[in-house]
């Protein structure tokens, strides 16, 4: 068997070996064996943003979507009204969430290298008191643009509403403290900075609205009150669980806590980043955001200004050197991402940078030298 390439994509992304190895066993949903994985897992996401005792975590099966859709489901009433801020594709997705599920929507529209503002939030707060939720994508993965998560929970907050957070591609990487930043519910899931494979995601609730919500979803499988109070009540999933996910999701959150949290993650993902940043820049290529808003997560990249470029090219030039680019996801401008996420090994980003400057000239792309860093 020849080695899998290395996925430079925001999830799926590249697992170690033991949590691949976790999976070669079958498990008995009713299982007690099984349901202490399911009550481990739940506790471990929890600890992570500091939420035992004030917070529940309600998982889903699915990827990350259905948990987003079964939050807003499930904590906007269908009387509820949202304001979502749009500065990329995952908002965009929320807004339309928002409307599939015939609750009010009201957006503030952003370019996509412009974060969010607080001070934007607390105006249209001001100015229309039916606003009952505000839902934020905190990194948003289409760019890698890092929205201010912290100074809009105090302006939700101070305006007594509730805030519903996608934190699918920064939880257990960068700082979320729920003891400190007050929301409502927070959402990710077992394939992005948790190194898990994909099929779960979850949603961190405060347990005091948790508590109010029964009755209010207008989906039966997509209920986390109900998915909740089955839980508690058997210790077992409602409806049939993705065994093999959750058994690998426990194997990752050991390695995730053996490595050191959320800190030794997020130093990693942001060594990894800087290296990258900095390899692309020597093979002459732009970054799309600027460093202070660029969360180290992915990096989006201007293609170069070449008649040769093809994205479907590069990505198969740069596939036979043994990693995955991911497509850009802009609309107005060309770019192809790079993932800092995942399993990539000490020689992943040295290894990536190579493989995308290799690829650029099988294109006949004309690619700087390397430059030796000055001693
Ligand atoms: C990955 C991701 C999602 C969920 O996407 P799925 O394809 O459903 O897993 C939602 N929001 C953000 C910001 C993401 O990065």
């Amino acid at each position: 068997m020849t080695a899998d390439p290395i996925l430079l994509t925001p999830g799926p992304l590249t697992t170690s070996l033991r949590t691949k190895q976790s999976m070669l066993h079958d498990w008995g949903s009713w299982d007690g064996d099984f349901n202490a994985i399911t009550a481990r897992v739940r506790e471990s996401l929890l600890r992570i943003i500091h939420g035992e005792g004030t917070h529940e975590c309600v998982p889903l099966q699915g990827s990350g979507t259905f948990s987003v859709e079964a939050a807003i489901g499930t904590l906007v009433p269908r009387s509820g009204h949202v304001l979502v801020p749009l500065n990329g594709a995952y908002c965009q997705r929320i807004a339309r969430i928002c409307q599939v599920l015939g609750r009010r929507l009201t957006t503030i529209a952003y370019a996509e290298d412009q974060p969010v503002r607080a001070s934007d939030i607390e105006a249209q707060l001001k100015q229309d008191p039916s606003i009952t939720h505000v839902a934020l994508v905190h990194c948003e993965t289409s760019t890698g643009i890092l929205n201010p998560l912290t100074e809009i929970a105090a302006v939700v907050a101070r305006h007594g509403r509730g805030l519903i957070v996608d934190a699918m591609s920064s939880f257990a990487a960068l700082q979320i403290d729920a003891r400190t930043t007050p929301f409502d519910a927070l959402i990710a899931a077992s394939g992005k900075c948790l190194e898990g494979v994909p099929g779960i995601g979850f949603v961190l609730v405060r347990r005091s609205v948790l508590e109010r919500c029964e009755g209010v979803s207008h989906s039966l499988a997509m209920d986390l009150f109900d998915q909740w109070t089955y839980m508690t009540r058997t210790t077992q999933w409602r409806y049939t669980p993705p065994t093999h996910v959750v058994a690998a999701l426990d194997a990752a959150l050991a390695q995730y806590f053996e490595e050191g949290g959320l800190e030794a993650r997020g130093a990693r993902y942001a060594a990894n980043c800087s290296q990258l940043l900095e390899g692309l820049r020597g093979l002459g290529l732009r970054s799309f955001l600027p460093a202070a808003i660029q969360a180290p997560i992915i990096v989006t990249v201007h293609a170069p200004q070449d008649p040769r470029y093809e994205f479907k090219r590069f990505y198969q030039a740069v596939k036979e050197r043994g990693f995955i680019l991911y497509p850009g996801k802009l609309t107005t401008v060309e770019t192809f991402r790079v993932g800092c996420m995942g399993q990539l090994g000490a020689a992943g980003v040295p290894g990536a940078v190579t493989a995308i400057g290799a690829g650029l000239e099988s294109l006949g792309i004309k690619v700087p030298r390397p430059q030796r860093l000055s001693a």
